[in-house]
């Protein structure tokens, strides 16, 4: 791990950009000012709306208080999927529930499965525990008529077929989506979003390009996943939902459409499938 990078410069603005997914505790950001300040850094540059993301009882908490704090500011609450095996806990169903049902909850997430950590650390839910966490969650997200937003890794086929299992939600976001044109185009088909990271700006992912390149701009989000996956030239460095633009304007020339359209169609599909009024 060498030094510390020094975070990466104020991109160009792009106004009316939302930031699908963000993680404003894990930026740092765990107090009003704090949160005001991160929000109003990335308004600076066109980012007017955020999604934080939780993925434990504590980060759920805190997202659902970070929404009272400021109103640029929506959160996304559930169980991550290696830390499945928490819903086992007593209480934990039943708070999460209550956080979720609360109107700035806009989505159900990050749940899904990852196969990625299995046999790498040892406090990682079983592949049982992970997919009986993510069936819960997508029984919640159907009682509540919210978005679901998975998180996959290494599991595209095992996610594909729970979602057939337990019957997907009416709508289906993947997070920081990795896969190939092939899988990219099976979660079309199905009416499913993808939502790209600064992953999709990385040198060596040419695969991932070529997927962001089919899918329709009703099913096109951008996300940070702030503090990790900073975009291309920058990566490696502390990201933030500032850093939304580089990715915004990255997909646009991919798509070959201006960056002010890339910046309307991805937020117009985020205030669709979230139900953030204009
Ligand atoms: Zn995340």
């Amino acid at each position: 791990m060498g030094k510390r990078k020094s975070p990466p410069p104020l991109p160009e603005p792009l106004p009316g950009l939302v930031d699908a997914h963000t993680h404003l505790d894990s930026c740092g950001a765990r107090t009003p000012d704090a949160v005001r300040e991160v929000v109003d850094r990335a308004a600076a540059v066109g980012v007017d709306t955020v999604v934080t993301v939780a993925c434990d009882l504590a980060e759920a908490r805190f997202a659902t208080e970070a929404t009272r704090w400021d109103d640029r500011v929506f959160a996304a609450v559930a169980l991550h999927p290696t830390s499945a095996h928490e819903l086992q806990t007593d209480g934990v169903a039943e708070e999460l529930a209550a956080l979720a049902a609360d109107p700035r909850c806009v989505a159900i997430g990050e749940t899904g499965l990852d196969w990625y950590w299995l046999g790498k650390r040892d406090d990682v839910a079983t592949p049982e525990q992970q997919h009986e966490s993510f069936g819960w969650h997508i029984d919640l997200a159907k009682q509540l008529g919210k978005p679901l937003m998975i998180h996959n890794r290494d599991a595209d086929e095992d996610v594909l077929a729970d979602l057939e299992r337990f019957g997907a939600p009416e709508a289906v976001i993947f997070h920081c989506f990795s896969g190939n044109a092939d899988m990219a185009r099976r979660c079309v088909d199905r009416g499913f979003v993808l939502s790209f990271s600064g992953t999709v700006t990385f040198g060596n992912a040419v695969e991932l390009q070529e997927a962001a390149k089919l899918v329709p701009d009703d099913q096109l989000l951008v996300e940070t996943d702030a503090p990790f996956l900073t975009p291309h030239p920058y990566r490696g460095a502390p990201n933030e939902s500032y850093c939304v633009p580089y990715t915004a304007r990255y997909l646009a020339d991919l798509r070959g459409v201006t960056a002010e359209h890339l910046a309307s169609a991805t937020t117009a599909t985020a205030r669709r499938v979230f139900g953030i009024p204009a």
